[in-house]
């Protein structure tokens, strides 16, 4: 007799950022109970999910694109257009391609999407309210960074209502996940011997500020410095106007539990520009703050983003800019052009012709800003040479004697690598290392023991 085994497949392509990839995760694990299995080859696949972000202008222009890739790559193939897009505009989008369209509020509802595709019905549109946070899934059956390495999430939206972003709209106001459930997680990703734990959020710093006891995050990451195990934890995105000050003698007392790596997206510098945007600082505000985290711990990293082409923003306020960047020496930093998205307060500040002309303006600003931080960035990378660092191995490269890693300067996907040279190291090792040069925005390594 011949057993032929029907495994249910699915196929998951998560974009936007690393909260994008939790919930990648989160809706893998429904599948998994639902007897799917994930497969990394879209042509294997039963049921295709497209991801999508829906943050800004390019962000929406990829994720259509991709849907509509996989739409006409897999005719026959059932498809799913979940995420951040589909959350924005799930009551007005007219989008008869897609087997299913699915918000991101509640992720525990996937299942019944994937019934419903199942039983044959089309067009299905759901996009439940968020449930009570003590009855979300915190636990993950599938990681989709490399290995030993995880991102932890631990609020959802945002109560800032800068004029700008449409995250609020998209993910509504804080809601910060229960502190024991937080704490469970991180002792099971620790368990199953996650070594970098990147912690994440809209704002970190607001942990908790939802429940009306005041910022809470000093406490969670001090608690989850004290969890038992060989594992690391790295804070990603803190709004520099509430930065908690005190985070810096926690991170200094965790003696490299905690990371000395501040992601602050500052925006701009110019205060009437922050002003507008909602935000409070100033250049002075903030380069005082990077001084102070500087002076307690001389080796921290300060990464940020950067925002061009904001309605006020002219040759003066772009000057500020550039003056902030040169003093604040900063390691890593992003810019990105202003995107005028609709039902944000910043829309009305002027109207698309307006936009449209500022944009070209801006985006040769964006070029001149880079080339400043480049230097910078390539000098700062010169601190590092001729020293010693843990680093976590991402992968081999084939054929060759070397592989790809990061030391504690360097977050996933963002930031440059560590090219080690030498084999025997596998993905998820973490060997200590001298770094003996810069390659472009890279550090070169050489191993020099294996330490986990
Ligand atoms: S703090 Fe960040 S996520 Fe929140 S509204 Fe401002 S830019 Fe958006």
């Amino acid at each position: 007799m011949v057993y032929i085994s029907f495994v249910k497949k699915i196929y998951i392509e998560s974009l936007g950022c690393a909260k994008n990839q939790v919930d990648s995760e989160i809706l893998l694990s429904y599948a998994d109970d639902e007897g799917f299995e994930r497969t990394q080859v879209p042509q294997d696949a039963d049921i295709i999910v497209v991801n999508t972000c829906g943050f800004i202008e390019s962000a929406k222009t990829e994720s259509i694109n991709t849907f509509f890739s996989f739409r006409s790559a897999f005719p026959e193939k059932k498809i799913i257009f979940a995420g951040c897009l589909a959350q924005r505009y799930w009551g007005i989008l007219d989008l008869d391609e897609a087997d299913a369209i699915f918000g991101n509020h509640d992720l525990g509802a996937f299942p019944k999407v994937l019934k419903a595709i199942e039983k044959g019905n089309k067009q299905i549109v759901l996009a439940p309210e968020y449930p009570d946070p003590d009855s979300e899934r915190d636990e993950r059956k599938y990681n989709l960074s490399f290995p030993r390495s995880a991102f932890l999430k631990i609020s959802e939206g945002c109560n800032h209502r800068c004029n700008y972003c449409a995250i609020p709209i998209i993910r509504g106001g804080l809601r910060s996940r229960p502190f024991d459930a937080v704490m469970n997680e991180a002792r099971r990703l620790v368990k199953s011997g996650i070594y970098e734990i990147n912690i994440i959020a809209q704002d970190l710093g607001a942990y908790g500020t939802d429940w009306g006891e005041g910022e809470r995050f000093c406490d969670l990451i001090e608690s989850l410095s004290k969890i038992e195990g060989a594992f690391v934890l790295r804070m990603l995105y803190i709004h520099p106007d509430t930065f908690p000050e005190k985070l810096i003698d926690i991170v200094k007392a965790s003696n490299g539990k905690i990371l000395p790596y501040f992601d602050i997206p500052f925006q701009h510098a110019d205060h009437k520009v922050l002003l507008g945007m909602k935000r409070t600082g100033s250049r002075e505000i903030y380069v005082d703050l990077i001084k102070k985290i500087r002076a307690s711990l001389p080796d921290a990293v300060i990464r940020s983003t950067l925002m061009l082409g904001f309605p006020g923003e002219g040759r003066e306020e772009f000057e500020e800019l550039l003056r902030f960047v040169k003093e604040a020496q900063l390691d890593w930093m992003g810019s990105f052009l202003y995107s005028r998205e609709e039902d944000t307060p910043a829309y009305l500040m002027r109207n698309q012709k307006e936009h449209n002309k500022a944009h070209k303006i801006a985006a040769k600003w964006q070029e001149e800003l880079e080339a400043v931080q480049s230097e910078i960035t390539s000098r700062r990378l010169l601190s590092f040479v001729g020293k010693k660092y843990l680093a976590l191995v991402e992968e081999n490269i084939e054929g060759e004697d070397l592989s790809i890693a990061r030391i504690y300067s360097q977050a996933p996907e963002v930031d440059g690598a560590t090219v080690i040279m030498g084999s025997d190291m596998k993905p998820g090792d973490v060997v200590e290392v001298g770094i003996r040069s810069v390659r472009g925005l890279d550090l070169e390594a050489i191993k020099i023991r294996n330490v986990l």
